[in-house]
């Protein structure tokens, strides 16, 4: 299969009032055709800057961005405007996202009427219902507002939309992080139908790790600005080494009466993003942290083939919970 994106060494710094924020800071990955990378860690780690950067909605600090082996890193306006189709976004919050005073119709019609798709009314119209069906929105609804549906349905706006340029790659920002549990199913369910309908890629990004372990192929866990961990979705399940990894998967409920698990309740503060100090960014909250720690930055190296991690005391850690 071959590789749709690349990242490498991606950096995104802000000025700020009290100095630079380091919201991405060296990150890099590859991407597979019709594959999911889920990306995962707490509010402010930059896996949103990350996802924005990537599609050259935020513009970046350092790095590189290759999409389909192209190196787009510097794309001009109008090269960007060619390539806008295939690389879209679906946002996290589907009450704020979508414009109140714009039908169903109208929000999915839109990016269709921008880039000059479709000028025939008929056809338009073809399309947008088209839309709406594959993502299961009756086409009763089409002339419906945004205040008249419930987060649900809202969010299948927000992935008709998406679709309508017919995208080759998707960079899902929280999209049901403010949807309740059940519809957060069906919303995840449709992502996966789609991608094997239509060979999307995704870059799907979460706090929750509950959320990506079904639909990532491989998974990013980011800690303020860095990459502490990377592995198929299914060994991190399985075998998790970094202790901020280990801390986000405790705190996942198991969803059976009864069922016991051992907690680890992080302590200590949060270090600043601005003008980090040298060394692990972890250190203040890791049990396990060592004067070499707070100097020197761990290096994200392989641990197994294809398993990779930032942290000094990895095998040390390792033995300790076996
Ligand atoms: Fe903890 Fe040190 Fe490893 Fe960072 S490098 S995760 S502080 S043990």
């Amino acid at each position: 299969m071959s590789t749709l994106l690349e990242v490498k060494n991606l950096k995104n710094h802000f000025k700020t009032p009290n100095g630079l924020l380091h919201a991405v800071d060296g990150v890099s990955f590859k991407i597979e055709t019709q594959k999911t990378l889920g990306v995962v860690g707490e509010s402010g780690c930059g896996k949103s800057t990350l996802g924005r950067t990537i599609v050259h909605l935020t513009p970046k600090t350092g790095g590189e961005i290759f999409f389909e082996g192209k190196d787009i890193t510097h794309i001009d306006k109008a090269d960007l405007k060619k390539l806008r189709p295939n690389l879209q976004m679906i946002f996290q919050d589907p009450y704020s996202s979508l414009n109140p005073r714009m039908s169903v119709f109208q929000t999915i019609s839109e990016p269709l009427i921008i880039n000059r798709v479709e000028r025939d009314r008929k056809k338009l119209s073809k399309r947008v219902l088209e839309l709406m069906d594959i993502v299961g929105l009756s086409s009763d609804l089409a002339n419906a507002f945004p205040h008249e549906l419930d987060g649900g349905r809202r969010q299948r706006i927000g992935v008709a939309r998406a679709l309508a340029l017919n995208p080759k790659f998707i960079v899902c920002d929280e999209p049901v992080s403010a949807l309740d549990v059940s519809i957060q199913a069906q919303i995840l369910n449709l992502m996966q139908d789609l991608q094997d309908e239509l060979g999307l890629t995704y870059l799907f990004i979460t706090h929750d790790l509950s959320v990506v372990k079904h639909i990532s192929d491989n998974i990013l866990v980011m800690y303020m600005g860095k990459m502490v961990e990377y592995t198929t979705s299914e060994q991190l399940f399985k075998h998790r080494y970094h202790p901020y990894t280990k801390a986000l998967l405790a705190a996942v409920p198991i969803p059976e009466v009864g069922a016991k698990k051992e907690r680890r309740l992080l302590k200590g503060e949060i270090s600043s993003p601005i003008n980090p100090k040298p060394g692990c960014r972890f250190a203040a909250r890791c049990p396990y942290a060592q004067d070499k720690c707070r100097v020197e930055e761990p290096a994200f190296q392989a641990v197994e083939p294809g398993h990779f991690v930032a942290c000094h005391f990895v095998g040390e850690i390792n033995q300790l919970n076996a």
